[in-house]
């Protein structure tokens, strides 16, 4: 076993960073052939459904409380930087599982359930992994002024907010009680077919940045190889569906795909 990976000190730590490499390692080249069935892309074939809100809470509860419960309880140091990243997944993931869901409009939409497994799982894995290696692993992470800290954080937030602008377009395209598809016409959208992706990845590598541990390196690179894949697949999804679409868009970011 590599020195790296502590299995006999922390195995559970040591199992959830395997875990995060593997789904990292299968979702990107699984991705390029098999769209992600949720969303605009679910289709019959992938086993139960449950309703989408539903979906997103529970896939993304680990999240939050997982990260929490590690924070909060394990044996180590609770520094200012430790309390600053706390504040920064705990701001993006209390959002995504319980606000996010009540804003999609679409009424009786639904996710299958083999999708949110799957998310469910990583999370489990993921966010309990960053907060141990935060609080086991943070020597590094002590005081607020660190310019590493301070760039990721600034990072972060920009992709915070390019992505709950984007999201908010989406949101909003759609009036109450409508489900169908339009053609977004505001901000990043008019260069971008996924522009929510692009701020996500900004918001981890940002993470990335300012914790600079493993799973926060790991949740950066498994974001990318399940965001890209599926950008390249909304923009495709975009210009077969509507003979309108500026052909100009790129899928990801400005010159990205
Ligand atoms: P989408 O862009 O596919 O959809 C976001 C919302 O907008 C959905 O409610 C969707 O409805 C609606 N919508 C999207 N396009 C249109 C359109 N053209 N017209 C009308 N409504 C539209 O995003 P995802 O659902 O894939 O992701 C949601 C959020 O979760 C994003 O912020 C993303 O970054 C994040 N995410 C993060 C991941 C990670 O690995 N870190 C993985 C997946 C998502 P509908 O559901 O009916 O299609």
């Amino acid at each position: 076993m590599p020195s790296w990976l502590p299995f006999e000190t922390h195995p559970l730590y040591a199992g959830a960073l395997l875990a995060v490499a593997v789904f990292g390692g299968i979702t990107f080249p699984l991705l390029f052939v098999v769209t992600a069935p949720y969303g605009r892309h679910l289709r019959a074939g992938w086993g139960p459904t449950l309703p989408a809100r539903l979906g997103w809470v529970l896939m993304e509860l680990p999240s939050p409380v997982g990260f929490a419960a590690v924070f909060l309880n394990a044996p180590g140091t609770r520094t200012p930087a430790g309390w600053l990243l706390f504040a920064l997944f705990e701001l993006h993931y209390l959002y995504r599982t319980f606000v996010f869901p009540f804003r999609m409009r679409g009424e009786g939409k639904r996710k299958p359930a083999l999708t949110v497994v799957m998310a469910f799982l990583f999370n489990c894995a993921n966010g309990p992994a960053n907060a141990f290696a935060i609080v086991t692993f943070g020597a590094h992470l002590q005081g607020l002024a660190d310019a590493r800290l301070l760039a990721g954080t600034g990072l972060f937030l920009l992709g915070w907010a390019l992505n709950q602008h984007a999201d908010h377009v989406l949101l909003t395209l759609r009036a109450p009680g409508e489900s169908g598809y339009k053609i977004p016409q505001r901000g990043l959208h008019r260069w971008v077919a996924s522009p929510n992706y692009f701020g996500e990845i900004l918001e981890w590598g940002g993470f990335a940045l300012a914790a600079a541990t493993a799973p926060a390196l790991l949740f950066l690179l498994f974001t990318v190889a399940n965001l890209a894949p599926r950008a390249r697949a909304n923009l495709r999804w975009y210009r077969q569906r509507f003979a309108a679409y500026p052909p100009e868009r790129r899928a990801l970011g400005p010159f990205l795909w």
